[in-house]
């Protein structure tokens, strides 16, 4: 399909994504993989054992995607597969309860304090979702705050972009979502304590809900500034709104309690997904049991899914997170840190103008000078430098997210082999970033 410089050292997988778009839109089953940030072929992979990736060309990659960052312990962990070979071995799906999904609630509400109790769905977009249908049943009331550059999956309502300024309404991101399903978002700059209290001030007794990533990852790396969650949360409570804080990329992964185990900062609902799955389709909202009371079939507000609580996922998911102790949290802290100063010694010695940020073993670069505080910020990056990097890094066997504003993610299955492929992959992926120029 695409001729880009990039795409003639994959024939296998340009063979495949030829195929690919014949029968899917872009080639891909999400958009992001299909490369159109930096160019060139996306990688077909056929296999992943730890760190590694194997593609449909046969080459190996140290992949720092983690599947965007589900297979936290690497891919292939001997004991999830058995989990789950032992799982499909007795069926794969019932329609019933089972005493897995029951298993994995437990597990989930013993590590983090304030979920009281929890539904299991199957994407992280079903869980915002439904946990935004649920603030709006509680509350009854229909606005929701939401934070440009925060992505929340496609849940019509959260697919708005921020005008600039103070609780500007929404303008649909995209066609297809009504001015009906976006006009109750109101998009409000991140990290901006102040345009949240002015448009509380402005809509009283309207704001159901505040929607916000723990830590964003989804604009690149931008952690919450010192005492943003907990002015969400105070001004949610003084307005009889809910805190709905979305660790579907950081619950269970920047710590055992995710980013609640970092902050502390107790919301009202939370959404999960990716860790939890082990690597399959299980995700999961929860919080106070008195809003959760109010869900079917306890209470007036609908949710459901034929494939909930799925006998295999949820056995993928709890053999994952039993296997998530301190000591796997630290050895991803670990090898997190040292990559992090790998790329920033690379760029600092090309003289490459970048800023890596981090929230706990989540991290990313932006190639800008300036603290990235918010998706204004974050645009004003030189992506340019980054498609360089990528591509450099690409061939030579590492394997980076292939857009600028994603999280970079690492696994305890990072040994000293895959950190020295990335060590002698810099140098060469830092000289290309200096050298790039914008298009
Ligand atoms: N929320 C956050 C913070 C996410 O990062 C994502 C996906 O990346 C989602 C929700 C949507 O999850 P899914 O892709 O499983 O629908």
């Amino acid at each position: 399909m695409s001729e880009t410089p990039y795409s003639y050292d994959a024939p296998a997988s340009q063979a495949l994504f030829d195929r690919a778009a014949a029968v899917t839109p872009g080639g891909v089953n999400s958009p992001v993989r299909a490369f159109r940030a930096v160019g060139g072929t996306p990688r077909f992979m056929v296999s992943g054992k730890g760190a590694w990736l194997t593609d449909a060309d046969g080459r190996e990659y140290v992949d720092l995607v983690c599947s965007w960052g589900p297979m936290i312990l690497g891919h292939s962990h001997p004991e999830v597969i058995a989990a789950v070979q032992d799982a499909v071995s007795r069926g794969t799906s019932f329609g019933t309860p089972g005493e897995g999904e029951v298993a994995l609630a437990e597990e989930m509400v013993d590590r983090i304090d304030p979920l009281e109790q929890v539904r299991l769905v199957s994407s992280g977009t079903e869980a915002t979702m439904s946990a935004i249908r649920l603030a709006r049943g509680f509350t009854r009331r229909t606005k929701v705050i939401k934070f440009a550059g925060c992505y929340h999956g496609h849940v019509d309502s959260l697919l708005a972009a921020a005008g600039s300024g103070v609780a500007t309404f929404a303008l649909p991101d995209t066609p297809g979502v009504t001015g009906a399903q976006a006009g109750d978002t109101i998009v409000l700059p991140y990290n901006d304590l102040e345009a949240v209290q002015e448009a509380f001030h402005r809509h009283p007794g309207e704001i159901a809900c505040v929607i916000t990533e723990a830590s964003p990852g989804n604009m690149g790396v931008v952690p919450p500034r010192p005492g943003f969650n907990q002015g969400l949360k105070d001004a949610c409570a003084k307005n009889g709104a809910l805190y709905i804080s979305d660790e579907v990329m950081t619950g269970f992964r920047t710590s055992r309690a995710g980013w609640f185990g970092i902050d502390g900062v107790r919301p009202d609902l939370m959404t999960f997904g990716k860790v939890m799955g082990g690597g399959f389709p299980a995700a999961a909202f929860g919080g106070r049991a008195d809003v959760m009371a109010h869900l079917a079939p306890a209470g007036p507000v609908y949710q459901a899914g034929t494939l909930s609580g799925n006998p295999v996922a949820t056995a993928a998911g709890l053999a994952q997170l039993r296997l998530l102790d301190q000591a796997a949290y630290d050895k991803v802290d670990a090898v997190s840190a040292q990559i992090q100063s790998l790329v920033t010694e690379a760029l600092a010695k090309e003289g490459v103008a970048h800023r890596l940020q981090t929230a706990s073993n989540m991290f990313s670069v932006f190639f800008t000078d300036r603290e990235v505080r918010d998706y204004e910020d974050a645009r004003k990056q030189e992506s340019f430098r980054f498609t360089a990097f990528f591509h450099s890094m690409l061939a030579q066997g590492v394997y980076l997210p292939p857009s600028s504003f994603e999280s970079w993610f690492v696994s305890t299955a990072h040994d000293e082999r895959a950190v020295q492929k990335i060590a002698d992959a810099l140098p060469a992926a830092a000289r290309a970033a200096a050298e790039a120029t914008a298009a």
